[in-house]
């Protein structure tokens, strides 16, 4: 089966620089795979780019093997921005009802399902809607529209911690039941760990680690030892700090380094960490993260 998404070269550029540069990475069908990075590090223009709401500047992203112009490739493919455009003045009963008249494979279980889990009354208007009660209706019709592959924009931002369980949930049997491929970005690190076993680190423009979420951990050690005396291996180092008499390192080897080292396996977040706090060169031309731009540039999300 053709991966869900296959990046090779792939490259996006602003007015302002470069936001994506040589990006190569490979996401398996049916997996949930996280994009995790600093703001402005290229996760919303990623994910845009496998939606088809924006062009590569170079090399391609393919969608299920498919290049970017294949006609009927969109009905594939739900995406959740951090926007999430809905009609303000439509109730949450019409909202769901025209998303089912503009799929033709249509769950209304799973639609519905979302949207009562939130006790939210069907005559409500969305202009009425706090932001995380739009956000369950925008994953409510992602969900209806029964997509081989779902991108999501930082979904959990605006949700209190029980809707965030609770929808994880919903996406996790998602993914379970269908196969359905699941593409979330976000910051909320602790929010990944136990839901994703794929990884995207994007970092200034660049793909920083991608593959399988296990296979990543097992090539990394925490190492914790006396802050003096103690070497490491350059070439190894991803991240490498002192508090008073005592080192901890990040090293990029599933194979503990000759030392006075005691080594253990990094969980998701010790990685992640690791990795954010020792960010590599940025892509020759990136634009700076958090530079003024237009989001016109980006084309209006659909639901
Ligand atoms: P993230 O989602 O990781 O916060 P983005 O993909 O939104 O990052 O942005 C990556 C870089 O591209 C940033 O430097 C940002 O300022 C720039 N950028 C994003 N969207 C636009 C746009 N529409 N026009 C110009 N620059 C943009």
């Amino acid at each position: 089966m053709a991966p869900a998404l296959e990046a090779v070269g792939l490259g996006r550029k602003y007015r302002g620089g470069w936001a994506l540069r040589d990006c190569d990475f490979t996401v398996p069908a049916g997996r949930i795979c996280g994009v995790v990075g600093p703001n402005g590090a290229g996760k919303s223009t990623l994910l845009s780019l496998a939606a088809r709401q924006l062009t590569a500047t170079e090399g391609e992203l393919r969608v299920f093997g498919e290049p970017a112009d294949t006609p009927g490739q969109r009905a594939r493919v739900a995406y959740v921005t951090q926007d999430k455009p809905l009609y303000p003045g439509l109730t949450v009963a019409e909202t769901l009802r025209m998303g089912r008249e503009l799929n033709p494979a249509w769950d209304e279980d799973a639609a519905q399902a979302v949207v009562d889990q939130g006790e939210l009354r069907p005559r409500a208007r969305i202009g009425s809607l706090s932001g995380g009660q739009r956000t369950r209706v925008s994953l409510a019709l992602a969900l209806g529209k029964v997509p081989d592959l779902l991108l999501l924009d930082e979904p959990m931002a605006d949700l209190d911690p029980l809707a965030r369980n609770q929808l994880m949930g919903s996406l996790m049997s998602a993914a379970a039941e269908r196969g359905t491929t699941i593409v979330l970005s976000s910051h909320i690190l602790p929010e990944l760990d136990g839901v994703i076993d794929h990884l995207l680190l994007v970092q200034r423009g660049r793909i920083r680690l991608a593959g399988d979420l296990e296979e990543i951990l097992d090539g990394h050690l925490l190492l914790a030892g006396p802050a003096e005396g103690a070497e490491l291996p350059d070439g190894l180092v991803i991240e490498r700090r002192a508090a008073g008499r005592r080192a901890t390192a990040l090293v990029r080897t599933g194979e503990p380094p000759a030392g006075p080292w005691e080594a253990t396996r990094p969980g998701l977040e010790d990685l992640l960490l690791g990795y954010l706090r020792a960010p590599a060169d940025p892509a020759p031309g990136t634009a700076p993260a958090n530079a003024a731009h237009e989001k016109h540039e980006k084309a209006e999300a659909s639901a």
